[in-house]
This record gives C-alpha cells, structure tokens and sequence, in this order.
C-alpha cells in the first residue's frame, strides 16, 4: 500500500526535542523556536519571520494587522483550503471569489482588478502546489487601489517567483508546517512580515495582547497586557522537530523534486496521447515540488481511475472543492465573474502519492497503475 502521505521525518526529530526537553524550555519562543525563525528569515530575505501554531493562524494574525472590519472585501480564489477564507471572515470580511487559470490552478491575475470595489482591502493570492502566482501583476494591482496582499504560501516553502521567495511579495506571507507539507512540526506554521513597521504589533498579537516579547529582550521591565490578541505562538518542541527538517531542506526538496521528474517523464507518453494532463510550471517559477497531479478527462473518469488505484494499493486524493460553491462560502461570499474553470478543473484534478520517503520504485509502480487503466 502506497499511502497519499507520510510526515516527512529525517532521524534527528527525536533527538532536538530531547534537547528541548532537557532545556527545560518547551514553552513558545525558546531556541528551537529562535533557530527556526533565523533560518526562515536568512532562506527568504523576509524582514521577519515569527513562528505560529499553523498557517491558519498566521492568516488569522495577517487579518488583524491588516486591520479587517466588518464589510470590508477580500479577493481570493475559491479553489483554495478553507483557512485562507477563515481568516478574514472571522474579522467580519465578506469573500470575493475569483476564477483561476487552468493551467497553474492559481487565481487569474487578469481577473482580480475588475472584482475591486471600494470596501476592498487586501488580495490573498494562493500558491497552488508551490507554484507561484503572477505576483509582478498582483503587486501592480495592489499599489494601483491601495490594497494589501497576503500571500497564502503554505504550500510555498522553498518556491520563487523570478528568483524572489513566495511569502515576501506582500504585507504578510504564511506558510505552514502540517504534517503534509514539505516539512512539518505536526501542527505549525510562520507569518513572514515584510515591513519592519508591523513587526511590534505582530508580536503583540501572538502573544496573547501584551509586549511579552519585549520583556524577553529586556526592552521593558515588565510586560502588560497593550491590544486584544491571542496565542499563536507553538512549543518550542514542535519547533524542535521542524528545525531538524530545516537543516534538511535541500535534500527534502531535491528528493521530493526527482520523484517529481521521474512522474514526469513516466505519464509524458499518456499526455502526449491526450489521455491526461500534467502540471504547468511557467518558466519565472521555481517550485519545491509539493504537489503532482494530473487531470483527467472529467469528473466521472477520475473517480474510475481513484478507484482502480485504491484497489492497487494507491492512495491518490482530490483537493478542494471550490469555497463558493460549499454553505459557508454561499454565506460569507460571492464569486465575481463567471466560474470558467474553478468548478471544472477541480474535478478533474487528482493528486498522486508525494512525500519525502516516496521511492523512486514505487513512484514506477504508481505510474504503471495509471498507465495500465488508461490502456485497459
Ligand atoms: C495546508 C494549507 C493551509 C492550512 O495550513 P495549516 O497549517 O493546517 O493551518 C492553508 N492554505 C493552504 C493553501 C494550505 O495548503
């Protein structure tokens, strides 16, 4: 049996967060934390990186930076994880969906300025399987009317947009480190801050309303409770299982980039014969290999083929299905323009197995699978 996914693990989990243990330091913002944080900083040229309990989280705090009230409009795609809606509804926004491309299955970029009205706010772009969205455009289009961008990049660890790191175009950038992530502390993530000027604020956020991490610094004598705010700041244990998968990040994303290649190569013959589709990575855009999918003909075929490979042993899975379409998107939001692709492409979308201690033989048997229900 060949599962969707395994937690990325490289050996030195265990001992860090016995190192953390001993420190007698397992609370948030110790040294694993701090190890965590710099090393993110110096990979992504982000002015600031703080570590959260999850991406969604991170959102959650990008939403209070930015200030979101009650009515206030935010554009996004609606093929995309719950969490990049979440955030922002919580504050009392209202969801305007937008159509993606079908080619890189990230939000049209050509499409997002005619949704902007005057209760808009902030763009969230999301970057599907690592690959980035046209942020050169998005960008544009922010300065144009005024708009704040968060980046949903926690599928984007690793990933560029014309040499630049996902997650440091806008305001705010989130990644996460869930266990099905290129790499995981379990349940995690980071906000990375690119102005230095949101830094204080961020800070008070995570922790819980006060200047907490200034007392820790010894900028103040003691620490009082200044905003409203919340915690989203992980254990420093979870931190220990990150940065050993941290110090790692080369060889993770190199593996994870061969299986990558050899699905590739091994269904190319099938996409030639217009039996299926593979990804699209535009030239400008490195990617981490999060992801590989192919498209089927249609949402009939896709379900045949997910259960020929189920009985094989194969766990491929589909992905979202689209927030305008589900009873908290109907309420919370609207999709500006026509659904051209969002609802099709997503049914034909399927993901194959991709994790760090995927084999390169089983990647061949997976694709001999495929091979064989499209050739009887
Ligand atoms: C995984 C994921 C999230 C949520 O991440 P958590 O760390 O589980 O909160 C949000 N958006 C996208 C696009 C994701 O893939």
């Amino acid at each position: 049996m060949i599962n969707f996914n395994v937690p990325p693990y490289t050996g030195k989990e265990i001992k860090y967060i016995e190192e953390a243990v001993r420190n007698q330091k397992i609370c948030g913002d110790g040294p694993f934390t701090r190890k965590c944080s710099e090393w993110i900083e110096q990979k992504t040229g982000t002015a600031k990186c703080l570590l959260t309990t999850s991406c969604t989280h991170a959102t959650e705090m990008a939403a209070l930076l930015a200030d979101i009230r009650e009515g206030d409009e935010v554009i996004m795609p609606s093929y995309t994880f719950v969490s990049t809606a979440d955030a922002f509804v919580l504050r009392g926004a209202r969801v305007v969906f937008v159509d993606v491309r079908p080619d890189t299955m990230n939000m049209d970029e050509t499409l997002v300025e005619d949704a902007v009205t005057e209760r808009t706010r902030v763009i969230v772009p999301v970057h599907y399987a690592g690959v980035g969205c046209e942020m050169d455009t998005i960008m544009e289009i922010a300065k144009r009317h005024q708009l704040m961008v968060v980046e949903d990049a926690a599928q984007g660890i690793m990933s560029t947009y014309k040499g630049k790191a996902l997650g440091t175009f806008g305001e705010f950038g989130c990644f996460s480190f869930h266990e099905t992530k290129n790499f995981s502390m379990g349940e995690g993530g980071a906000l990375l801050i690119r102005d230095e000027k949101y830094i204080e604020d961020a800070e008070i956020y995570r922790e819980k309303g006060t200047d907490r991490s200034k007392y820790f610094r010894g900028q103040v004598d003691k620490y009082r409770w200044q905003n409203y705010g919340s915690s989203y700041l992980p254990s420093d244990m979870n931190a220990a299982y990150l940065y050993a998968q941290l110090e790692l990040a080369e060889e993770i994303t190199q593996t994870r980039m061969d299986r990558w290649k050899e699905y590739w190569e091994q269904l190319t013959p099938l996409a030639e014969e217009g039996r299926i589709e593979l990804p699209y990575i535009p030239a400008h855009c490195a990617h981490n290999a999060h992801m590989f999918f192919i498209k089927t003909k249609d949402l009939e075929e896709r379900t045949r083929l997910e259960a020929f490979l189920k009985e094989r042993g194969v766990y491929a899975v589909f992905h979202y299905v689209p927030l305008h379409s589900a009873p908290a998107g109907l309420k919370f939001g609207r999709f500006h323009g026509e659904d051209k692709y969002t609802t099709r492409e997503s049914e034909r979308l399927l993901r194959l197995p991709m994790f760090y201690a995927l084999t390169a033989d089983q990647v061949e048997y997976i694709t001999e699978q495929v091979k064989a229900f499209y050739h009887g």
